[in-house]
């Protein structure tokens, strides 16, 4: 059989087996202590006031976009280059996604854009830390301030990322995380919200559980002891104590999966630094990826096929290449909506040069070698003769 090398993939060992374990034989599997314990480690990991655990991180994110008060209306400025969520998520709330370019050497989000995208109509901003390399979050943070704007991180890539000495999830309003398998850890499915702002926190934890609360002092009729009140409205987001005690063993191990990454990273780095035909990517000055992928740019003009069968030879060698991302805007319900592409050449021209290599902690070397030697191969045997 042929090896086949996904392009992520979660690593699981007996703890987390045992701990979920221990759940399952406890009284609660949901609503219990387990989810306390967990956003407790997120705190302790992010450097955060508050943690929510919620269902996923689209779920994370469209609480975030609640609780900034996101309503008709409203316009929200992200990047194409993300998953779909980052964008829906304005949707969820009645507002409006806006794009913002990207700079074509970090692939994150261009302050400069956003600058541009601002209307009066423009309520918060959802940088991403793609591939899990920091937004460049001073100037962002600059332009919040300056037209009052939420900034809400999406940081489902970027959990025990740095930004300037200061962990990701603690430096915005609101930063959220997913636990999907391929994310650097995982609950199943799961997600988090960071922030250091009390009110947006209580906002989150009632949004969660249906808008309801059983605080006492919250409540405007208390009217004895079996009371709760639904107050705005939530959904059903909750993560389950199942989850929540896969997620604190898993976060027990991300310092040394986050090394194991890195550790690879470098190798790819030092075997593809010296092709021509690809670009690796670059890092910002003061910024510490926690490297959720890694892709390479193809120097299309230097090769005689496109990317679609560099894509191809790779599948057939075996490597799960994948393309992160198709620009958010260019999917049919965008395009209904009356985007159009052109909106942000940058972000396109990049979208047709990007393959997204295997990168995770559970690889071996000998997979990392494997994955070098086949892109040597599918790259460099298909040079241009004008390049030899
Ligand atoms: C994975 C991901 C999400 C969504 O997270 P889920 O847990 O799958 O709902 C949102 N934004 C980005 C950038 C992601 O990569």
């Amino acid at each position: 059989m042929q090896r086949y090398i996904p392009y992520g993939r979660q690593w699981i060992d007996e703890d987390d087996i045992k701990a979920v374990e221990e759940v399952l034989r406890s009284d609660y599997l949901t609503t219990g202590p387990k989810i306390a314990e967990f956003e407790q480690k997120l705190i302790e990991i992010t450097g955060a006031k508050y943690a929510v655990a919620i269902a996923n991180g689209t779920a994370a994110l469209h609480a975030a976009c609640f609780a900034a008060g996101i309503s008709a209306g409203d316009e929200v400025i992200t990047t194409p280059i993300t998953f779909a969520a980052s964008a829906n998520a304005a949707f969820y709330c009645g507002g409006t996604p806006v794009f913002a370019d990207i700079d074509s050497k970090t692939y994150n989000i261009d302050p400069d854009d956003i600058k541009r995208k601002i209307t009066r109509k423009t309520k918060a901003i959802i940088p991403v830390h793609f591939t899990g390399q920091p937004c460049d979050m001073e100037p962002i943070l600059k332009i919040a301030e300056k037209y009052g704007l939420t900034i809400i991180e999406d940081s489902a890539h970027a959990i025990g990322a740095v930004y300037k000495g200061q962990k990701i999830g603690s430096i915005a309003d609101m930063t959220t995380f997913s636990f999907h398998p391929v994310k650097q850890i995982t609950t199943g499915e799961g997600g988090a919200i960071t922030t250091n702002d009390k009110q947006l926190y209580e906002r989150m934890i009632m949004f969660r559980s249906h808008g309801i609360t059983r605080n006492g002092d919250k409540m405007i009729n208390n009217e004895g002891p079996w009371f709760y009140e639904q107050q705005s409205l939530g959904y059903n987001y909750r993560m389950t104590d199942i989850q929540a005690a896969l997620g604190i063993s898993q976060l027990g191990k991300l310092d040394m999966f986050i090394r194991k990454r890195k550790e690879y990273v470098k190798i790819y780095n030092n075997a593809f630094g010296g092709i021509e035909e690809v670009i690796i990517p670059e890092q910002l000055d003061g910024t510490e990826s926690s490297w959720h992928l890694y892709i390479i740019q193809l120097k299309l003009e230097r090769l005689k096929k496109g990317r679609k069968e560099i894509y191809e030879d790779l599948v057939k060698e075996g490597i799960g290449v994948n393309v992160h991302y198709i620009p958010v805007y260019y999917h049919p319900y965008y395009q209904k909506m009356g985007y159009k592409k052109g909106l942000c050449p940058k972000a396109e021209a990049l979208y047709e040069r990007i393959i997204t290599l295997p990168l995770y902690p559970k690889m071996s070397r000998d997979d990392v070698e494997y994955v070098i030697e086949k892109v040597k191969k599918v790259c460099v045997g298909n040079r241009h003769a004008c390049s030899e």
